[in-house]
């Protein structure tokens, strides 16, 4: 079975994203590398480096996952919010670096009114910069995957035709290390009006894809607490959103979409938490 999980805490060290995820028997874990709402790092010492590639060499958790902070906007035409969201997603590769994780996973931002050319061309500069940055070990480790947006607002990356042309424009000057891949995260699409539910909608995906279809390496499973393009990015519990157990299980089972690791970032509330979900996805998964 491919490796599946959920969005953990670190508090405590970073080894702790794993233990939490290896107690309920998962196989991948993602967490964030830092206070996810605020522009200061922190510094990691070589002991939790140490901590956390031990347990994870000696662990069952196949899939490591490094989400970058909330505020990054590689989007953004503000000079300075774009120069410290470039320097943040450095840290953030440079971290997974030293831990040993597999993917690096970042939000594009938005462009703030101020067109999407320019938006799509700043995210271009910012991965072009931040990847030639980080020494690459030669193990293809991190890989950075660009998530889709659900579209609100001035946000770019919604439409995978827009994620195609930046990894278009990315790969051209020839990458250094891995060239970057996507996150697909299908409450989004679906917020943005691709119907995953069907063969169909999700054939809108891949065709704009074109070429970069097979760069598809995580998937971000949520339901949606609302409905087919209404542009809000509001997770919702397996099953219990417009996207529904029936929808999520063909979304899962299409040809395209059946072996990438999942990470689920459903919500805990009085409604139902992570084992609920974990059952709902391993009896989708299993069909
Ligand atoms: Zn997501």
């Amino acid at each position: 079975m491919r490796p599946f999980g959920f969005h953990q805490s670190i508090s405590g060290g970073y080894h702790n994203a794993l233990l939490s995820a290896q107690k309920m028997g998962l196989t991948a874990v993602q967490f964030f590398s830092r206070n996810p709402r605020g522009w200061k790092g922190r510094t990691v010492s070589q002991e939790e480096i140490d901590q956390f590639r031990r347990l994870s060499a000696s662990s069952d958790i196949i899939t490591t996952v490094i989400h970058t902070n909330y505020l990054i906007n590689i989007a953004s035409p503000d000079k300075e919010i774009w120069r410290k969201s470039c320097q943040v997603l450095i840290e953030e590769l440079a971290v997974a670096e030293r831990l040993g994780v597999d993917y690096v996973v970042t939000h594009l931002g938005s462009h703030k009114g101020r067109g999407r050319e320019l938006g799509l061309s700043n995210v271009v500069k910012a991965v072009k910069r931040a990847l030639g940055e980080v020494e690459p070990t030669g193990g293809g480790k991190p890989v950075l995957l660009m998530e889709n947006s659900a579209g609100a607002g001035n946000l770019v990356g919604n439409r995978f035709g827009e994620l195609g042309e930046i990894m278009d424009e990315v790969a051209k000057g020839g990458c250094l290390q891995e060239c970057p891949g996507i996150c697909i995260d299908s409450a989004h699409a679906f917020a943005e009006g691709y119907d995953v539910r069907n063969a169909e909608g999700r054939r809108e995906i891949f065709d704009q894809l074109g070429e970069y279809a097979d760069r598809i390496l995580l998937i971000h499973l949520n339901d949606s607490k609302t409905d087919l393009a209404s542009h809000h990015d509001r997770h919702q519990h397996l099953g219990k959103g417009f996207i529904g157990e029936e929808g999520l299980s063909s979304f899962l089972h299409d040809g395209n979409l059946s072996t990438q690791p999942v990470i689920m970032e459903t919500p805990i509330d009085e409604g139902a938490g992570d084992e609920d979900n974990l059952e709902v996805f391993l009896r989708l998964e299993k069909g």
